[in-house]
């Protein structure tokens, strides 16, 4: 039986957290979770059947009828109803509707309920989205929110889009992250917000090397955390 060991981590749109947490979890050998996977999994089901994304009603009997699978070593497919949804959630039209699905209470409770099996079947793992440390798992071993200036967080994603040969605008997606941002903080069920007891980390100014470094060594310093190899396990 492994002993569980969870990260949470939390922060707006384009901090860092996905590219960061992965690298975190490669290093130290935790699974890892992004669960803003599984909103826009949801959002691009909503999409395909042309509803009204504020329709709670709708979304409860959506939500009943959809088999949501995360599959892959280290939790990176994302299968809805069969169907392998991984590239196409990565789209603009899913980042300009994902915040409204994603506030209502329906969605979020079994979301979550789905978030907290992953989290006790993995074990040790790193856990990234909005409320991590203050829904997900409050007992988190570590808290972390990522954090990084409006322009710097639409310099990555320019960039991210870019490769992914994706065309898009600056002030378009400046918009875009300003206005998610906006309603996922507004939102009455577990908005996004630092934990209490969560570390800050403005990468604004730091290299994605440096915010490894700093994340492997605070989870290194940890009084429960022991490194484990994969032959280990
Ligand atoms: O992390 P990502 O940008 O892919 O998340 C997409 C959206 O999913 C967020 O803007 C937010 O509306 C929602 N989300 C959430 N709670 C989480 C993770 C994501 O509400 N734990």
């Amino acid at each position: 039986m492994v002993k569980p060991f969870f990260v949470a981590i939390d922060g707006p749109a384009g901090a860092g957290k996905s590219t960061v947490s992965q690298e975190v979890a490669r290093r130290l050998n935790l699974q890892y979770l992004d669960t803003g996977a599984m909103y826009r999994a949801i959002t691009w089901k909503a999409l395909q059947l042309n509803v009204n994304l504020e329709d709670d009603n709708f979304l409860k009997k959506l939500i009943e009828n959809t088999k949501i699978q995360i599959k892959g070593k280290q939790k990176n497919l994302i299968i809805v109803d069969g169907t392998d949804v991984t590239t196409k959630i990565r789209t603009p039209e899913i980042n300009n509707n994902v915040s409204i699905v994603a506030k209502s209470p329906v969605v979020r409770s079994a979301l979550v309920e789905l978030q907290r099996k992953v989290a006790i079947d993995a074990g040790r793992i790193i856990m990234e989205g909005r409320d991590i440390g203050t829904k997900v798992l409050p007992d988190a071993h570590i808290k972390l929110f990522l954090t990084a200036s409006l322009d710097e967080r639409c310099r990555r994603r320019l960039k991210d889009f870019k490769d992914m040969n994706i065309k898009t605008d600056i002030q378009a997606l400046k918009k875009e992250l300003a206005l998610r941002d906006k309603i996922d903080s507004e939102r009455k069920d577990s908005p996004l917000m630092q934990a209490e007891d969560a570390f800050l980390i403005d990468t604004t100014n730091i290299s994605f090397n440096e915010v490894v470094d700093k994340i492997v060594e605070i989870i290194e310093n940890h009084k429960d955390f022991k490194k484990q190899d994969s032959k280990d396990e």
